[in-house]
């Protein structure tokens, strides 16, 4: 543990920092890293470096917030070489129920596997997340809402997932990811959302212009929503909700889709979405697009659809 030093910049803030394990630190105001522990995490994609420049912010303001942030670098291997996982790895961000430790003997295990098992003990002591992403496609920035619709008994915080969310600079809340797609017990927040607010969000599509700011700034109202930050804000529309409704599973390999869709494009039931190597491929649900990408693995989602609610 060291303590920042901040005396030459313009307006001192000071807190103390401790690195946990390679790519993840704790920072606060106080030496003893009291509760609440919020982790902020990014790259869980390694191609989605956004969320790195909130760490970046959060660092140069630690002696601001109350409690303990704990700043989370996902897959450290793949962002070195800007992929989503490493080479013949597999997607971090589905292995946290930790299933394959049950159906791979350790000498098997990929980098995401150790890193995984590596993560589990720190994501199981927080009381709430914040999960930065961007997305293959364009999209306005938007938040998933995961864990329970109600207030989680015993919760540091008695405020909802869906609640934080709604305070967000974000176009659009979506929930009920868990029940019908793979986002559920395998991403890093399945291992908080029983225990408090826990949000993922798409802060636009990767590299574009201005998603670093848009990924610091929803940051700062997660924050703000947890009573973490007192920080003011400027007003902005309300989100409008959506719930996820289907999941379009990639059947063959060599997925075209038909036109360039981007997140809240609409598709209507049984519109042909594109062509693959068994002809043209169809969706049984209708409804408002979120995350299309044709480039996935035959059996993974290439897009999922949603309703307002
Ligand atoms: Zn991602």
């Amino acid at each position: 543990m060291h303590r920042i030093d901040r005396s030459n910049s313009p307006a001192p803030a000071e807190g103390y920092q401790e690195r946990l394990v390679r790519g993840v630190r704790r920072i606060s105001r106080s030496p003893s890293f009291p509760r609440p522990w919020v982790g902020i995490l990014a790259a869980l994609h390694g191609n989605e470096p956004a969320g790195i420049a909130a760490h970046r912010y959060l660092d140069e303001a630690a002696g601001h917030f109350e409690g303990t942030l704990f700043l989370i670098e996902g897959n450290l291997e793949a962002i070195k070489i800007g992929e989503r996982h490493t080479r013949g790895g597999v997607d971090l961000n589905r292995i946290f129920d930790l299933s394959f430790a049950g159906d791979l003997s350790p000498e098997h295990y990929d980098y995401e596997h150790h890193r995984a098992l590596e993560l589990t003990p720190i994501l199981d002591s927080l009381d709430a997340a914040l999960d930065l992403h961007t997305a293959t496609a364009e999209t306005p920035p938007f938040a998933l809402a995961l864990g329970p619709q109600t207030p989680i008994e015993d919760s540091f915080f008695q405020i909802t997932s869906l609640e934080v969310a709604d305070t967000l600079p974000v176009r659009f809340v979506t929930y009920g990811w868990e029940e019908r797609t793979d986002i559920s017990a395998g991403v890093a927040l399945a291992r908080v959302s029983s225990r408090g607010p826990s949000i993922a969000v798409e802060c636009g599509s990767h590299g574009s212009s201005g998603v670093e700011e848009v990924a610091i700034a929803i940051t700062q109202a997660f924050l703000r929503a947890l009573g973490v930050s007192k920080a003011t804000q400027t007003d902005w529309p309300p989100p409008r909700t959506l719930e996820l409704t289907y999941a379009l599973l990639s059947r063959a390999p060599r997925l075209r889709f038909r036109r360039t869709f981007s997140s809240f494009d609409a598709l209507v039931a049984n519109e042909v979405v594109g062509d693959d190597e068994e002809g043209e491929f169809r969706t049984p649900h209708g409804g408002t697009i979120l995350l299309p990408n044709p480039d996935v693995d035959v059996g993974a989602p290439c897009l999922y659809i949603a309703e307002e609610r």
